[in-house]
């Protein structure tokens, strides 16, 4: 890959407010930019196709991965999921630094190929707060929830494979903290 920018893996629970990070980071800061994925689970009320997700069927998402248009993919509670590549190898080209919002196995994944991706694990203060905000986005139904929490349990077991580890206990504090690692991380002498 021709890649002149940082290739950034945020993953955390569902519910750990990496979406509402990845905004905040977006908006402040002009370097970022964000991989939008493809997924085949259902749009939720106020998704727009192209925006959060590119939502699609399950067999044009295979047809996607035997095209090897998707740099990873993973399936997560029943759906698939995945990040195309084109966009990404263009904005790292460019010089842009690339944010992946993806879960474990992709992040797993992309590590093995690209072994200089920093790998974030964005955490909620305590696992009440986790629920609160599964519980309180009111999407989806608590067996979606249950199925979420189970999962959240297992990936919790992988996070020692992850470069950082970040407890968003206040959104300001932790979208500077994000920043600075990865200007950090541009201020490396030798990067592979
Ligand atoms: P949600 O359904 O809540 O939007 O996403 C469920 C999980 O899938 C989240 O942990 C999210 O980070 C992850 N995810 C979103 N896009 C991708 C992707 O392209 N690849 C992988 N491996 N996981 C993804």
């Amino acid at each position: 890959m021709n890649r002149k920018g940082i290739l950034l893996v945020v993953s955390g629970f569902s519910g750990a407010g990496k979406g509402t990070l990845m905004k905040e980071l977006l908006s402040r800061y002009d370097n970022y930019a964000l991989s939008i994925s493809a997924t085949t689970r259902n749009p939720r009320e106020g998704e727009v196709d192209g925006r959060e997700y590119f939502f699609r069927t399950r067999e044009e998402f295979e047809k996607m991965i035997a095209e090897d248009a998707l740099i990873e993919h993973a399936c997560y509670v029943g759906n698939y999921y995945g990040t195309p590549r084109a966009y990404v190898e263009e904005q790292l080209s460019l010089g842009k630094d690339v944010i992946l919002e993806i879960e474990i196995q992709g992040a797993l994944q992309i590590k093995k190929r690209f072994p200089d991706t920093l790998l974030l694990f964005v955490s909620p203060p305590d696992a009440a707060t986790l629920k609160n905000r599964l519980v309180g986005r009111g999407t989806e139904t608590m067996e979606v929830i249950e199925n979420r929490l189970a999962r959240a349990t297992e990936e919790a077991n992988g996070i020692e494979q992850y470069d950082y580890f970040i407890i968003n206990d206040d959104l300001d504090a932790c979208v500077r903290q994000v920043h600075e690692i990865i200007q950090g991380e541009h201020s490396r002498v030798f990067r592979s």
